[in-house]
């Protein structure tokens, strides 16, 4: 097994798995208290994390982990660059994910899930 390094592992906010930090986008809170994404993992301040999976991202977004782990409100902007570089990379890896270890990771423990008609999905704020 030549593999030495270690990949540090990070839960993510939506699924709560834990998973390599590469495969992970990380929510950044700078000590100004200004949210960032944070594709490299390098910037300074409080990080959240979250799969390049849609599922989990939108799961987040409902649920508010983001602003939970984070303590503050995540701006809409936000919000629509992660979906959108979370769907972009969705597509590109469509394409690449062979040779992979690809787990089937859909199905399972969606326990939580339950449809809350008060909050009806769009709240336009
Ligand atoms: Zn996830």
């Amino acid at each position: 097994m030549p593999k030495v390094k270690k990949i540090p592992r990070r839960q993510c906010v939506g699924c709560r798995e834990a998973r390599d930090k590469p495969d992970l986008i990380r929510v950044v809170k700078s000590p100004e208290g200004v949210i960032s994404l944070d594709f490299k993992g390098k910037k300074p301040g409080r990080g959240a994390y979250l799969c390049r999976n849609i599922e989990c991202f939108r799961r987040a977004r409902k649920s508010r982990s983001l602003e939970r782990v984070l303590k503050t409100a995540i701006p809409v902007g936000i919000f629509d660059i992660l979906e959108r570089e979370i769907e972009a990379d969705a597509a590109q890896n469509a394409g690449r994910n062979i040779g992979r270890d690809a787990k089937p990771d859909t199905g399972q423990k969606i326990a939580e899930e339950k449809p809350d008609a008060a909050n009806g999905g769009e709240n336009g704020k």
